[in-house]
């Protein structure tokens, strides 16, 4: 056990991507935060509510990219914790939802370390709902399945919506790989690039021509693969307009479909 741990770390976290989205709770303890620690995919502007004398430490990773070890940034946490009552270490979307915040938790709860989970907007939640497709939708999606696209971790059939975190790189095979396993080549796809932000795009395909597609787009991540029959209701959630502002769903037509 370390006792000597002076402040918390609360793991928090940032949100999809537009800054609106992080919560008053992640908002109030960066104000307060002695030193941050955040990832590649936090907005760089959430670090200017820290004070302008808080240490900072970039620890991002980005896919092909060297990135800072998980045993380094856990101790880099313990160390700050003896220095400073409160260290943030912001992370992208909800730190729980692929982002080994669980671990960074383990570690600081065995070292004795005080910390705390603010929990973030997923970007399965939040890209989804910029992209104006909802994750569930009465008779036609009752569940959903987060997976990630770097291991094989494709789950067996299901009727339900599938998000697929990490995928960008291999877009092509995720959906030859989802044909094999069941289900047809003319299931609707969207890939949500950089969701929530003023580049927001989203390219809609199906498991037979999604692969081309995204390969023609070029995107630059991070982008998110939903599969499952919900990726139809986007036409009558978005409007054609490009502009970001007119991205946001129609939340008002869509009201009635709630009950
Ligand atoms: N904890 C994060 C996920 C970290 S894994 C969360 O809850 O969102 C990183 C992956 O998240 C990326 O490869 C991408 O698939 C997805 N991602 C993160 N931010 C995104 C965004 N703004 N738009 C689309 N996908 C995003």
């Amino acid at each position: 056990m370390n006792t000597n741990a002076k402040g918390t770390v609360y793991l928090v976290g940032a949100g999809p991507g537009d800054p609106g989205l992080l919560t008053l709770r992640g908002a109030d303890l960066l104000q307060r935060a002695g030193a941050v620690v955040h990832d590649a995919l936090t907005n760089p502007v959430l670090l200017e509510r820290a004070p302008p004398g808080a240490e900072r430490f970039d620890v991002g990773k980005r896919a092909g990219r060297r990135n800072t070890r998980q045993t380094t940034i856990n101790r880099l946490l313990v160390g700050l914790a003896r220095r400073h009552e409160c260290v943030v270490r912001l992370k992208g979307g909800d730190p729980f939802v692929f982002g080994r915040g669980g671990e960074e938790a383990l570690f600081l709860a065995r070292e004795g370390v005080p910390f705390e989970v603010v929990p973030g907007v997923t970007s399965a939640v939040g890209a989804l709902a910029c992209a104006g497709i909802p994750l569930t939708h009465r008779g036609v999606s009752s569940s959903v399945s987060f997976v990630t696209g770097h291991r094989a971790s494709i789950p067996p059939l299901s009727a339900g919506t599938l998000v697929v975190f990490m995928g960008l790189g291999r877009v092509a095979e995720i959906a030859r790989e989802l044909v094999r396993r069941g289900r047809p080549a003319s299931t609707p796809v969207a890939v949500v690039d950089q969701g929530t932000l003023p580049d927001q795009r989203v390219v809609e395909g199906t498991l037979g021509d999604i692969g081309r597609r995204v390969r023609q787009a070029r995107l630059p991540g991070p982008a998110l693969i939903v599969v499952g029959e919900v990726v139809r209701l986007r036409a009558g959630l978005v409007s054609g307009d490009p502009e970001p502002s007119a991205r946001v769903p129609a939340l008002a037509a869509a009201a009635p479909e709630a009950s």
